[in-house]
């Protein structure tokens, strides 16, 4: 049964999972909204894959569209968040100065580093696109012909290749209690 919604006013918080393709950002963000949700907490997903469908539609991937991507993500984010939201952003978000920039402006956050090496990514392949940039297919690929700059104090810092994805979630959920959002443990 789903409970009333504790303090709207209260809640609103950016969760911003950051990391390489595959890392496992999409799926401990849906893992963790749908608790939520069933928790009773407003929740909004940001995945940085259907953004550039939409509000990010005709970027590409230099430094500047990048960074214009994560500052339109990071300025909706914000605004669902002061509005008592919970938004779960999931981008891989390569630049640190860009993260740190469009978090600072956000009223509570929590920056996760989702990790995993480059070997397991490759193996994973989860969207068959390492497969493509290593054989030159694609350009400016991060973590291999790009840039990824990962955060040097992360709030939380998950690896999926040694963590099964509910270690991961108990992790979150344990670093949300110390930010006064309670769900009650299954
Ligand atoms: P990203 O959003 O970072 O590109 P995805 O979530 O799309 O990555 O893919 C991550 C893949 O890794 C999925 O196939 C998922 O099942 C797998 N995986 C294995 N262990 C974990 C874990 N502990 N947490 C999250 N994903 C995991």
């Amino acid at each position: 049964m789903r409970t009333a919604f504790p303090t709207t006013s209260r809640s609103g918080l950016v969760i911003w999972f950051t990391g390489l393709s595959g890392a496992g950002k999409t799926t401990l963000a849906r893992a963790l909204a749908t608790v939520l949700q069933e928790a009773g907490y407003p929740v909004e997903q940001l995945d940085g894959d259907i953004v550039r469908e939409h509000l990010s539609k005709g970027l590409g991937f230099s430094r500047e569209d990048r960074d214009t991507n994560i500052r339109r993500i990071g300025f909706v984010a914000n605004l669902l968040a002061k509005h008592g939201v919970i938004v779960l952003v999931s981008a891989i978000s390569p630049y640190r100065a860009t993260r740190t920039e469009v978090l600072a402006a956000a009223p509570r956050k929590l920056e996760v580093f989702v990790e995993a090496p480059l070997e397991v990514l490759i193996q994973r392949d989860v969207k068959g696109l390492y497969a493509k940039a290593l054989r030159g297919e694609i350009a400016q690929f991060t973590g291999i012909s790009d840039p990824y700059e990962p955060p040097l104090n992360p709030d939380l810092h998950l690896r999926t290749d040694q963590m099964t994805l509910r270690a991961c979630l108990d992790q979150l959920l344990v670093a949300l209690e110390r930010l006064d959002i309670t769900v009650r443990r299954r």
